[in-house]
Parts: structure tokens; C-alpha cells; sequence
């Protein structure tokens, strides 16, 4: 099962404690931190299969910090817990390549449903191979895999699921409604303004190669 773990990085012992609660009764293994530093070092141990970070932690190492860091290092999945109604936190986290985000007070079970979506998502259930190209990139959906020019580009899972969704309608346009539906589930009740960050992150990590056009008022459209 060591490939069910999840690490939870955050201080306050009483959402540490339902959150492995509900976590293993999924059936997921908890690992826990209490600071950024300690996140860091578990998840390097663990590899998990998600983490869990907390934005308010004790010391030099906040939330967004762990995030921007476990994003140089790879592409493990990440929610972030924030502060309720604070928009800003929720734009800075996903700019930093969190893949969702729940909002404190949560539900515990919104949270486990949370993860086992993103799992889902990032599991590359489809094994048919069915690869789009858009000028020079090539978008391998079945596989999950994007390469520009021949070179592999590291897309955070939900960044893929957008780029998938675009791909899979090329020459379409897709609103932010649909392209919510289609990569984050219709179960997400996030704002549209989500769908701009990712493709941002889309724009910055494939360049001008990405013939993606935004339809002002409408939506967005690849190829
Ligand atoms: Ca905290």
C-alpha cells in the first residue's frame, strides 16, 4: 500500500486528526508534518501519491512555499487548504501549480472526494492511445504525455486535464463552463477565473509553440 500514501503537511492537530480519520478510511496511508521544512523532507521520503498542504504553518516555511517547491521537484498532486473566503490565496495557490483547494471550515469527506478525483484524473485511466498535435506540440492523451519540439514538458495534473480537454475539441471553442466540467468535474463548484490561471501556466510552459486563442467574452480555442 505504499503507493496509497498520502501526506498531510499542516499544524493544527484537530484537522491533522479527521483528515488521516477519513483518509484511512479510504484507504489511503497517512503521513503527517507539522511544518513546511518537515513536508518537504517527508514527501522526498514518502513519495506519495498526493499531499495535502496547509497555507498558514508555523516557521520559515509557508504553504505556498512547500507548493512552489514540491512543484520544482516533480508533479505530485497537491490541495491546498485555505482561509475562508480568501480569494487571493486560492489564485496564488493555483498559479504555484496546486491542483485544487478546499476551503476551511471543510468537510472531510469533500476532501477525500477531492483527492480520489484528482487521482483519478492523474492516473491515466484511458490506456488508448489518442495523440492530438497542434503546431509543434504533440498531446498524447492517452498516455498523458506533451512534447514540444520532441521535448517532454511537465504539465501539473490538472494543467493536463485542460490541455486535454482543449485537444480532444480542437478547432472548437470551449467556454470556462465547459472547460470546468471537462477538467476539473462537474462536482467542482470553483469560479472561472480558475480556468485563466491554468492556462496561463499552459501559455508559460508551451510558449508560443500552442496555437491557443482566448475569444474574449467566449471561451478559449486550440488549433
Ligand atoms: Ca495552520
Amino acid at each position: 500500500m505504499a503507493d496509497r500514501t498520502v501526506v498531510v503537511v499542516e499544524d493544527d492537530d484537530h484537522i491533522a486528526e479527521l483528515l488521516e480519520l477519513y483518509l484511512s478510511r479510504a484507504s489511503f496511508r497517512v503521513e503527517r508534518a507539522m511544518t513546511g521544512e518537515g513536508g518537504l523532507a517527508l514527501v522526498g521520503r514518502c513519495q506519495p501519491v498526493l499531499a495535502v498542504v496547509d497555507i498558514g504553518l508555523p516557521g520559515n516555511v509557508d504553504g505556498f512555499e512547500v507548493c512552489r517547491q514540491l512543484r520544482a521537484r516533480g508533479s505530485v498532486p497537491i490541495v491546498m487548504l485555505t482561509a475562508r473566503g480568501d480569494e487571493t490565496d486560492r489564485v496564488v495557490g493555483l498559479e504555484l501549480g496546486a491542483d485544487d483547494y478546499v476551503t476551511k471550515p471543510f468537510s472531510p469527506r469533500e476532501l477525500v472526494a477531492r483527492v480520489k478525483a484528482i487521482l483519478r484524473r492523474s492516473s491515466g485511466a484511458s490506456p488508448a492511445t489518442n495523440t492530438v498535435v497542434v503546431g509543434e506540440v504533440v498531446i498524447d492523451i492517452g498516455r498523458h504525455e506533451v512534447r514540444r519540439a520532441g521535448e517532454h514538458v511537465d504539465l501539473a495534473p490538472r494543467e493536463f486535464a485542460l490541455l486535454a480537454a482543449l485537444a480532444e475539441h480542437k478547432g472548437m471553442v470551449l467556454s470556462r463552463r465547459q472547460l470546468l466540467d471537462r477538467a476539473w468535474g462537474y462536482d467542482w463548484y470553483g469560479d472561472e477565473r480558475t480556468v485563466d490561471v491554468h492556462v496561463g501556466q499552459l501559455r508559460r510552459k508551451l510558449g508560443d509553440d500552442l496555437p491557443l486563442a482566448t475569444l474574449r467574452r467566449t471561451g478559449y480555442r486550440l488549433g
